[in-house]
């Protein structure tokens, strides 16, 4: 009898041979590999990926596998933030359930650290990552539209112009974000803010239902019927739980008739536009949203503005905005109507931000004079360039769902306010982030103490915890059950409870 390696084929010997010589470069260093990147697990440590392993992947899937020797791999790494030029050891791109769920398993068997990415537009960078593996939904991006029953099915992988324009020709919509190239995925599991939020709620409050990928691999589904707490937990929580393969949203009646207003006034004019803001907003139907602005120019020019937009003709939405007659003739001025879907894609600009940022945010119940005169005193003594102080609005049909009804706690943080900074590759940040630490700690206190998950930059644990209110120990609980060592942790994290010893 001969050695049994005598009796395999050629290609089986190849093979062999293949994960012979990646086994000794892995010893020789962990790092080396014969195609793939330099991998980690979810503790930082080091794996070692052989072509076997990539070739046992790209069988179970229908999509394709991205390695840094692929021609595309430059492009498809590639997030909105420029901050984030990240090389993963591979981008899995997936084209159904089967594919994500099959992403899954392979990340779980190996323990890679692993990213999940719809439009790449999170301000942290969450689905980027250097060494891990990307779960990239952006193929799977499909949008079927039910008139009769006015149900949107959204893959999850859409970007919010494919929702948009999937709707728009049946007269109905549901909210979506304000530049189309942003990922219903992220938007749709974290909130969801947008023109049509004040009248017909945020995204997650559209939310019928969803397929999902949980950690172990499962596919499940979660809706009032099936699976309701995890339903609710998707509603606000982020990524916490899982990968939403597909969402089922509502729709709504409406014509896509909207006018975009702005109206820019010199610094002087700052703190009767604030007050005006105040008193406006107060008593604004839910078809007007707006926000109200002070900006520091490149050159430290502080200008002010009122924007916004309203649900009805260019005559309706002048009307609602006459009141600004009371601050004297704008330095500049825009009002247009137009068609929804237009408006939805006229902030695109590029695909890719060429700017970095960095922001905080916060809710506040009430638009406090003191909180206007903390703002006023800061901005104009500081006149930091490239710096904003943004005031926007929730309220409306987003206040009329209870507190604990989602996990998005924040119903009755009417104001929204940001800010922000940003700079060129090459500019020099630490004076921009300084104004934003600086006077976001000024007005923090003043808010509800919590946050908008969907804008995070950087925030500690227990802001995350803040944010969630009371909502969080259920949260928590969720999460041990569907995702007990964390898989899915490049998120604002809701952390498990620790395993019992
Ligand atoms: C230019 C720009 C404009 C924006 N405008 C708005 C706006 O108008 N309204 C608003 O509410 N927000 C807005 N945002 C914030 C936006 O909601 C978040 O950045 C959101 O995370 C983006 O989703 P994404 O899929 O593009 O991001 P990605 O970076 O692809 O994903 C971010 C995270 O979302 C989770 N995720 C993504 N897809 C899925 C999925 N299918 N299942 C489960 N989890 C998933 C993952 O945890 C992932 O790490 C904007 C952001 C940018 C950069």
């Amino acid at each position: 009898m001969g050695h049994p390696l005598n009796v395999t084929s050629r290609l089986e010997r190849r093979t062999l041979l293949r994960g012979a010589i990646a086994v000794a470069a892995a010893s020789a260093s962990p790092w080396r590999t014969a195609t793939a990147a330099p991998a980690v697990d979810n503790a930082g440590g080091k794996i070692a990926l052989t072509d076997a392993h990539i070739a046992d992947l790209q069988k179970s899937i229908k999509g394709k596998v991205i390695l840094p020797s692929s021609p595309d791999y430059n492009e498809e790494r590639r997030v909105w933030s420029p901050a984030f030029d990240r090389k993963p050891a591979l981008i899995v791109k997936v084209t159904s359930t089967k594919d994500v769920q099959a992403a899954v398993q392979f990340a779980r068997t190996h323990d890679i650290l692993t990213a999940v990415r719809c439009g790449g537009h999170s301000y942290a960078g969450y689905s980027m990552v250097d060494n891990g593996m990307v779960i990239d939904l952006k193929p799977l991006n499909g949008v079927t539209v039910d008139p009769k029953k006015r149900i949107a099915r959204v893959a999850g992988g859409a970007l919010l112009g494919n929702l948009d324009r999937a709707t728009a020709p049946h007269k109905l919509a549901t909210t979506a974000g304000v530049v189309s190239h942003t990922g219903v995925g992220g938007l749709a599991t974290g909130g969801g803010q947008g023109r049509l939020a004040r009248k017909f709620g945020l995204t997650i409050d559209n939310n019928l239902g969803v397929e999902m990928v949980l950690a172990d691999g499962s596919i499940v589904r979660a809706n009032p019927r099936e699976n309701p707490d995890l339903y609710w937990a998707v509603r606000g929580g982020g990524g916490n739980f899982g990968i939403v393969t597909d969402f089922e949203f509502q729709l709504h009646e409406y014509d896509g008739i909207i006018t975009s207003l702005s109206y820019a006034f010199p610094a002087e004019k700052a703190k009767d536009l604030m007050k005006l803001f105040g008193e406006m907003s107060a008593k604004a139907p839910p078809e007007l949203t707006m926000n109200a602005s002070l900006r520091t120019s490149d050159r430290g020019e502080t200008t002010c503005s009122i924007s916004g937009t309203f649900l009805g003709t260019k005559q309706a939405g002048e009307t609602a905005f006459a009141a600004l007659a009371s601050l004297g003739v704008p330095t500049g001025n825009r009002i247009d109507e137009m068609d929804y879907v237009k408006l939805q894609s006229i902030a695109d600009g590029s695909l890719h931000s060429e700017r970095f940022g960095f922001g905080k945010y916060s809710y506040f119940r009430q638009l406090d004079p003191k909180l206007v005169d903390t703002v006023l005193d800061y901005v104009t003594r500081a006149k930091t360039p490239r710096t904003s102080f943004s005031l926007g609005m929730q309220g409306g049909a987003i206040a009329q769902v209870k507190e604990d009804a989602t996990a998005f706690a924040d119903r009755d943080g009417i104001y929204q306010c940001s800010v922000a900074t940003n700079w060129a590759a090459g500019e020099d940040p630490a004076a921009g982030q300084r104004h934003v630490r600086e006077l976001w700690a000024m007005i923090d206190p003043m808010g509800t103490g919590g946050f908008y998950i969907n804008e995070l930059y950087d925030e500690t644990e227990e802001r995350i915890r803040k944010t969630f209110r009371g909502n969080y120990a259920r949260l928590v609980d969720i999460k041990t059950k569907v995702d007990p060592t964390n898989f899915f942790h490049l998120n604002p994290n809701i952390k498990p409870k620790p395993r019992p010893l």
